[in-house]
């Protein structure tokens, strides 16, 4: 995902062996510019924290959906852009070769590890309706029977592809997970200004599932005092529910320096009595107060049982073949 330590990046300059990757611009178009980027390789394994996959792939660095929460901001900083907005602006193209992505996909379905796809940025942003880099790698995916794989998106564009992953799913373990934070179209405008409205997510959805498609529903993250409320939240598993999704996940809020600065700026602007709560909430720390995280995961849990959703204990979660450890999802 990175080649290396953010403490490691000065400020403007591309982290070692990434400027010869970078190449030219590609096209622009709504104010975004994309540019090639020579990835070593689609695939990556992923060695650190136990998390519920073995191998990462993100097809674009860079996302114009603009997440005010994103996680993935400072993974431009290796790039040299750390102008925040940078993020959203210039997105990073991934060349593709499909006899290396063959070979990648063949690694990863030796290891049994899970494959995921968007584990930083959006492989169904805007981007990929132009580019089509997701695609490229679900065709390969086609060709190894046998991988896991699972995506995680905000884009409906995800429909397009709906023949294809029936065709992955029905040789390969495949879910779709969809992230969706919010019921409310005019709050998800603030907080996702440029993603799909929710209501078309749940559509892509039931589409899927229509397809013959595992889906499920990611509440991630949950914004403390935005999207925590009972209404909001017994909306979104309602609605994943009637569509047809198998499962749901949720995590609160993670603050890592990069998305700091960015959030705590939107917030200020649209919320701004919610600046000195949110400063207590996470004094100190990338993860909300625990008293706070462990309230809306129970919330979360009664809820979802209250909608149909079956029981999920941690060991129940998708996972790299290391059943029992701790695990948990970030986005
Ligand atoms: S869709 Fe995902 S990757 Fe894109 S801006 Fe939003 S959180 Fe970031």
């Amino acid at each position: 995902m990175t080649t290396g330590k953010r403490s490691e990046i000065r400020p403007g300059v591309p982290a070692p062996g990434m400027a010869g990757r970078m190449g030219a611009s590609i096209d622009a178009r709504r104010g975004v510019e994309y540019r090639e980027l020579r990835a070593a390789s689609l695939v990556n394994r992923f060695n650190g924290r136990p998390m519920p996959f073995g191998w990462t792939v993100n097809p674009y660095r860079g996302c114009e959906m603009a997440c005010r929460y994103c996680y993935a901001r400072y993974t431009h900083e290796f790039l040299g852009q750390n102008d925040p907005e940078a993020f959203e602006r210039c997105v990073w193209v991934k060349k593709t070769n499909r006899v290396a992505l063959v070979a990648e996909l063949r690694r990863a379905r030796k290891s049994g590890r899970l494959v995921a796809l968007g584990t930083a940025t959006d492989p169904y942003q805007p981007a990929e309706a132009r580019f089509e880099v997701t695609r490229r790698l679900l065709e390969a995916a086609r060709d190894v029977p046998g991988v896991r794989l699972s995506i995680t998106t905000k884009g409906t564009l995800v429909a397009r592809d709906a023949e294809l992953l029936a065709e992955i799913a029905r040789g390969s373990e495949l879910s779709v997970n969809f992230s969706i934070t919010t019921a409310d179209p005019a709050l998800a405008r603030r907080l996702e200004p440029r993603a799909p409205r929710p209501d078309l997510r749940f559509g892509a959805m039931a589409a899927l599932v229509g397809a013959g498609i595992e889906t499920r529903l990611f509440v991630m993250p949950v914004l403390p005092l935005i999207t925590d409320g009972e209404d909001n939240l017994r909306a979104l598993l309602g609605a994943a529910r009637a569509a047809g999704a198998s499962t749901a996940e949720s995590n609160v809020l993670f603050l890592r320096a990069g998305t700091r600065e960015t959030f705590f700026a939107f917030l200020a602007a649209e919320f701004p009595q919610l600046v000195p709560e949110y400063e207590r909430l996470y004094a100190g720390s990338a993860y909300a107060a625990r008293r706070c995280v462990a309230e809306i995961e129970a919330r979360v849990s009664r809820l979802s049982n209250e909608a149909g959703f079956p029981a999920r204990r941690l060991c129940d979660r998708p996972d790299d073949g290391r059943r029992g450890r701790q695990l948990s999802l970030v986005w």
